[in-house]
């Protein structure tokens, strides 16, 4: 569970997120759209602890984030695009961040074999195509088997088998009680894999609750219409 309460932080004289509260609940998947520049990205940030907040609160998993460090174990991250020390092959950066956590990681097997990784093991991560390293990001997040999973736009640059195998285990991920919070612009993504909605606009929530219940508020078959429907609505 993530509790955000009364979260504001401001850039310059810009409010970006503006008296957020949230409870994000466990073992459910969760989706963030809004439009660009609406804060979703700086959500995730104050999430991992890598933004400090103006003035508020967030709790993961009962754990305070006031500068305490061990709560990032429990989670795994999958930024929009990973930086990587580009010399490095894949099988050093996975020895590596092992060495780092000091941990196994029960998945990389699993991982390694879904994404049909072995032939690109040996290569440097410069030499990768963008597929290749989103298939290296999302396996650094989920290899250590944590119980919440952030992922900012998980499945750009995948070829439909590897975009397919991975909302699978996602969902196989979820109903076996792991937490999962995700950016996506797809929404007919978030319409499979994800049970909770936030939409934000211009830092504020605009709303937060289960996907069916949006359809059904605005009258929609698909989350694309209703999503439009909120955002014509808050142009208005
Ligand atoms: P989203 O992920 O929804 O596209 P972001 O959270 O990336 O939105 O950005 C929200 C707003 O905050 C944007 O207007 C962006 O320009 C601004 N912003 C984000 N990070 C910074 C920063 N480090 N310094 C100044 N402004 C920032």
């Amino acid at each position: 569970m993530i509790r955000i309460h009364n979260l504001t932080k401001k850039y310059d004289t810009q409010t970006v997120l503006d008296a957020i509260d949230l409870e994000i609940p466990a073992g459910q998947a969760t989706g963030i759209v809004g439009p660009n520049g609406s804060g979703k990205t700086t959500l995730i940030k104050h999430i991992l602890g890598l933004v400090k907040p103006d003035s508020g609160d967030i709790e993961v998993n009962g754990i305070p984030l006031n500068g305490t460090w061990e709560y990032r174990r429990e989670i795994g991250y999958m930024p929009q695009k990973a930086q990587y020390p580009e010399n490095m092959t894949v099988r050093e950066l996975f020895a590596f961040v092992k060495k780092i956590r000091d941990n196994e990681a029960p998945m990389e097997n699993r991982l390694t074999g879904m994404f049909e990784l072995e032939p690109e093991l040996d290569k440097p991560l410069r030499n990768l195509s963008g597929g290749t390293r989103q298939k290296v990001g999302a396996s650094l997040a989920l290899m250590f088997d944590p119980r919440l999973l952030i992922l900012d736009e998980p499945t750009a640059g995948l070829d439909p088998k590897a975009s397919y195998k991975f909302k699978q285990l996602l969902r196989s991920e979820k109903d076996n009680g792991k937490t999962v919070l995700l950016t996506t612009h797809i929404m007919s993504e978030i319409e499979e894999l994800a049970d909770h909605i936030i939409f934000l606009v211009e830092g504020h929530v605009r709303y937060h609750g289960r996907m069916s219940d949006l359809m059904e508020l605005q009258q929609e078959q698909r989350l694309e219409g209703a999503v439009a429907k909120m955002m014509e609505e808050n142009a208005a």
